[in-house]
């Protein structure tokens, strides 16, 4: 493995299992976490600043990889940094593959979430004009 070493430790770093209530995003592929869904939520506190990010748990699966081999965690903001850099310092092929399948899925999944977001705003787009009904502007009070 790499001896990627993360020189920034934080003061308070939390892990929990959560069971999604309502929909969230996930901080690594951006992907909606459905209510019901369990999903790894993360509490920092690094030099004063809280933070909290939550992942999916397909990109859980690549955390508990990437802290098994390395001792060290990441921000799941910043999970394609962190496997670019297994890639860049693997010692052996398999090993740099094996991350770089990894970060592979993890870019499919964020074009999974574009998708998700396009879906949303696509009909509001100009592709098909609306004909409404909908009154003609007015002067707004207030
Ligand atoms: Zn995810
Ligand atoms: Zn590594």
């Amino acid at each position: 493995m790499c001896d990627i070493d993360i020189d920034e430790t934080c003061d308070v770093w939390v892990e929990k299992t959560v069971k999604a209530r309502k929909e969230h995003q996930c901080h690594s592929c951006h992907l909606t976490i459905e209510p019901g869904k369990e999903y790894l939520r993360l509490f920092a506190v690094f030099e004063g600043q809280v933070s909290t990010e939550k992942i999916c748990a397909s990109c859980r699966r690549d955390f508990e990889a990437f802290k098994a081999e390395h001792n060290q965690y990441y921000y799941p903001s910043q999970v394609d940094l962190m496997l670019q850099n297994c890639i860049d310092d693997a010692e052996t092929f398999l090993e740099s593959a094996k991350w770089r399948r990894r970060l592979k899925q993890l870019e499919r999944r964020r074009e999974r979430s574009k998708l998700q977001v396009s879906t949303d705003t696509g009909r509001m787009s100009a592709k098909n004009p609306v004909k409404s009904n909908a009154p003609k502007e007015g002067s707004h009070d207030g």
